[in-house]
Parts: C-alpha cells; structure tokens; sequence
C-alpha cells in the first residue's frame, strides 16, 4: 500500500478581514479528511504577518484548527511565504506544525521534489529581489521583531502599499518565475520535481532538464481560481473544484 499523498496548499491569505477564505479553508481540510498522509503549507498562509506577538483573532481560528488537525494525527508542515515570513517556532507551536527552510526536498514515494514558496524564482522583478534580500536579513528581522506593535503594524501597511504600487505597474512577465531560475534550483538540488505557490498561476509545466522530462507545479490561490492541486501516488494531478 502505497502512502496517503500529502496535500499542497499555498496562497490562502487570511486575513481578519476576510473571514470567508478561513470558511473556505475549514471547508477545504474537511473535504480532503483522511485523504492526505501530510498538509504542506508552502507560504503566504497569511496575508500579513508581522509577528507571533500580534493579537489577531484570525491566528487563534487558525491555529486551533491546525492544531485539530495535528493531534489526530496529520503531519503539518509550514514553509513562509513573502507576506508571512515573520511566522516563528511560537505559533508554528501552537498549530502543531513543523518550520520548513525553503527550499526543502521531500520524498514522494521514492521521488526527490523540491518545495519552495516561488517568490525568490522571480528574479526579473529586480526591486521585488532587493527588497527581499534586506527584509531577511536576521539584523533587519531581529530590527523588526523589536519595535512596538504600531510601529510594525505601520511599517508592514507602507510594505504592503508600496508592493500594490509596484506589482500594479510590472508586467505579467516580471511576475512570474524566471525559467533559468527555475532549472538553476532544480539542477542544483537533483530533483526533475518542483512544487510551488506564489504566482498565482496554477498549472502544470512540463519541460526538459538535463535532458530528461521534469515537472513543475504550480498551485493557485485556490480561493478564488477554484485550484487545489494533490500529489497522489507516483503522479502529481491537478484537482479542480471550489472547496465549499
Ligand atoms: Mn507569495
């Protein structure tokens, strides 16, 4: 007997905001129940997060439902996305979910696939990659992570305005992954598998690296494209359908 296939989300952006993207993630968890051997959780969980200190209602449904999820028995597993990447081992705790670095290669079935959130894969959106390469600085985190609650909550609001502004302006194609990126990080990991989030693209790309066939999935923003992708088996199949 083959293993339950893990379940790959990514992309949920909750929000205190938007309470119905948690409904439908309660709702998506409860659809796939002891169907997956493992959630995979691969960044932007959150549409902010600007520390495990910050009181937010969202987080505490969250957590509770993950960690539901956990002591029954479900392996979590969290990598950060760009809009999360503040999430620490405290609420990674209370969830009852592991850190994953990124990337991070998994076995699936006796297959090497590399996961990675995707956002560092954009390398032609050039302010995007410097903006990226000083916020994960430890010195900048630490910087952060030690201000109060306001001027963080602001600090965050300015970041999230000024990527509005930018991804507005930026065409289609800076957006999306770089190929040679993309083959770099296959190449330099041995894996023809790769799954990731972040483009809001779902789709499955074959192509040819090294001379052989690899893979790359992408999963959606499932809430709204209706995308939720399961790698069952040997195959990485792309499921369709609102989870609702
Ligand atoms: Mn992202």
């Amino acid at each position: 007997m083959p293993e339950p296939a893990p379940l790959f989300v990514s992309d949920l952006h909750l929000d205190p905001g938007r309470p119905e993207f948690f409904a439908q993630f309660e709702a998506l968890l409860a659809r796939y129940e002891g169907r997956y051997g493992a959630l995979y959780l691969l960044g932007d969980l959150f549409e902010f997060w600007i520390g495990d200190d910050f009181p937010n209602p969202m987080a505490d449904a969250t957590a509770e439902l993950l960690s539901r999820l956990s002591s029954r028995g479900t392996p979590i597993y969290f990598m950060a996305g760009n809009r999360d990447f503040l999430l620490g081992e405290d609420y990674a705790r209370r969830c009852g979910m592991t850190l994953l670095e990124d990337p991070t290669v998994i076995d699936l079935n006796g297959r090497p696939v590399l996961l990675t959130h995707g956002d560092e894969l954009c390398t032609d959106d050039l302010p995007y990659q410097q903006f990226r390469a000083q916020v994960r600085q430890p010195e900048w985190i630490t910087y952060f992570l030690s201000r109060s609650l306001e001027e963080r909550l602001a600090m965050a609001r300015e970041a999230r305005e000024a990527s509005q502004a930018h991804t507005s302006g930026a065409s289609g194609e800076i957006m999306d992954v770089n190929q040679d990126a993309v083959e770099a990080l296959m190449t330099r990991h041995g894996v023809a598998h790769m799954i990731h989030g972040h483009t809001h693209r779902p789709e499955t790309h074959h192509f040819e690296l090294n001379g052989a066939p690899a893979q790359r999935l992408v999963l959606g923003d499932w809430y709204e494209q209706s995308h939720i992708h399961v790698a069952l088996g040997l195959e990485l199949e792309a499921f369709g359908g609102r989870a609702a």
